[in-house]
């Protein structure tokens, strides 16, 4: 059998023909090499799978170059799963104004670090830093590659050599296998676990190990307890770090600029309240809840944010132009008061049930014109990406038939549409599309690629046989 199959293996010449005519499109060197390469994968997986036909094999290998060098890993695709910060989906999308000084940073010089009144070396945090004073209060700021670098830095500068107190509900693991107690370590500090579980009080961090040490607040962002449980507030650890000469750092998070109990969920304490009541320094993300680009964000006092910018690790981790461009333009939506129109993030956890049943009753009408049977359902949404966990938000899906087919094999066929891609979530043997997560202006395109790939389901029914 696999003998049989190794020599199934099409030539050298016969692939590359294959590859020019699938639209893989690579220099004639490379194409047979790459040609060569496919040759050796589709005969190892032969070896390994003696039942594996030569077809399927190479079937298989060249799905992947479609996904990689044709149409690539990072295209825009449809967010239909309901989660508003998908991590896998790429967390925030950011606004259009973002987008578009993201872009325009990228593909030219900017004045990243000149001040262009004296023609002067200016710093590239100035502006958001600026930014920032306005939003939040927060005396400086800098950006990082993301908030695990900011807390990384930020311990790195502050805590080196010194002593740590966190609380035993906040020595947590955020993904990814990026743990509080091994960043300590790794920055050079000692752990000092205070408290319980369950219940923590400002007096547990009064401790001689901790004087002239940190203290560190951690925003349980990604589980929730309850019941028989308390955590000091940001103002009473701050009387405590009085006490001790303690530098008081806030880990939080997703770090919001807005009440998010306007959306019907609980209240995330936001960057201004933590450095009003009395954080040195607050680290968070950038997109998260607040809804730019991929960032860590380390605010408050001057010298403390100087002395986190000289220590040598600020280099390796510092934001680019084009992030800085994507967090200026997010910052600013907040200071012109249209963030919740225009950052995408907002706008999905602000929108309102009737709007999604109107949407949704729109692109149902437009697919039962096409014969395509759809229900629409009453469901249940969340904001993801670690922030506010097991919070729900009510959401409205369409929920599509799978035909003859298995819902995962239609869910597959979205996932892979040429377009545009559209993730759904199955859920009791059903397709669902979730409309909180899809930006109004993409309800076309969507109704475009259901019909698209359910009305080729349909067609497909009369005959089951048939292979595409
Ligand atoms: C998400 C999160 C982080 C990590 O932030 P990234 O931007 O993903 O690096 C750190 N701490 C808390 C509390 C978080 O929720």
């Amino acid at each position: 059998m696999a003998q049989r199959e190794l020599r199934n293996i099409p030539s050298v010449s016969s692939l590359a023909t294959l590859l020019r005519d699938r639209g893989i499109t690579v220099s004639d060197e490379r194409s047979v090499s790459l040609a060569q390469s496919i040759q050796e994968d589709v005969r190892r997986a032969i070896l390994e799978h003696p039942s594996v036909p030569a077809s399927e094999a190479l079937e298989t290998r060249l799905a992947r170059f479609d996904d990689w060098i044709v149409r690539s890993r990072y295209r825009r695709v449809i967010n239909g799963t309901g989660i508003v910060v998908h991590t896998n989906l790429g967390r925030a999308p950011v606004s259009d104004d973002a987008a578009r000084s993201m872009a325009n940073a990228a593909a030219s010089a900017v004045s990243l670090e000149v001040d262009p009144d004296s023609g002067h070396r200016g710093g590239r945090m100035d502006e958001v830093a600026g930014l920032l004073r306005e939003l939040a209060g927060a005396e400086s700021a800098l950006v990082v590659n993301n908030n695990a670098a900011a807390i990384l830095l930020a311990l790195s500068a502050l805590a080196a050599g010194r002593t740590v107190a966190v609380s035993r509900a906040e020595a947590v693991e955020i993904g990814g296998g990026f743990r509080i107690p091994d960043v300590l370590r790794q920055s050079g500090a000692t752990l000092l676990e205070v408290g319980t579980t369950n219940r923590t009080y400002a007096r547990d961090y009064r401790h001689p190990d901790v004087v002239g040490g940190v203290i560190l607040k951690v925003h349980a962002s990604n589980f929730a307890i309850s019941g028989f449980v308390a955590t000091p507030t940001i103002a009473e650890l701050r009387g405590v770090a009085d006490e001790q000469g303690t530098i008081l750092i806030e880990d939080l998070g997703s770090g919001t600029l807005v009440d998010t109990s306007a959306f019907g969920v609980d209240h995330e304490p936001t960057v201004a309240e933590s450095l009003a009541g009395g954080a040195d320094i607050v680290t968070f993300s950038g997109d998260k809840l607040l809804g730019g680009p991929q960032a860590g964000i380390v605010a408050g006092r001057r010298d403390l944010v100087d002395r986190i910018a000289q220590h040598p690790l600020a280099r390796a981790v510092r934001a680019d132009k084009v992030t800085l461009a994507g967090v200026a333009a997010t910052l600013r939506h907040y200071l012109r008061g249209d963030e919740l129109n225009s950052i995408p993030v907002l706008r999905m956890l602000a929108i309102d049930v009737d709007t999604l049943r109107h949407r949704a009753a729109a692109i149902a009408e437009r697919l039962r014109r096409q014969g395509i049977a759809v229900e629409l359902l009453e469901t249940t949404n969340f904001v993801g990406g670690g922030s506010l966990p097991g919070q729900a938000l009510p959401g409205v899906a369409i929920s599509l038939e799978a035909g003859w087919r298995t819902t995962s094999d239609l869910a597959r066929r979205l996932r892979l549409h040429p377009d545009t891609p559209v993730f759904g979530r199955v859920e009791r043997d059903r397709l669902l599309i979730e409309l909180r997560t899809v930006a109004p202006a993409d309800d076309e395109t969507l109704s475009r690629v259901l019909i698209d790939v359910s009305g080729s389901t349909l067609r497909d029914c009369g005959n089951p046989e048939s292979t595409d």
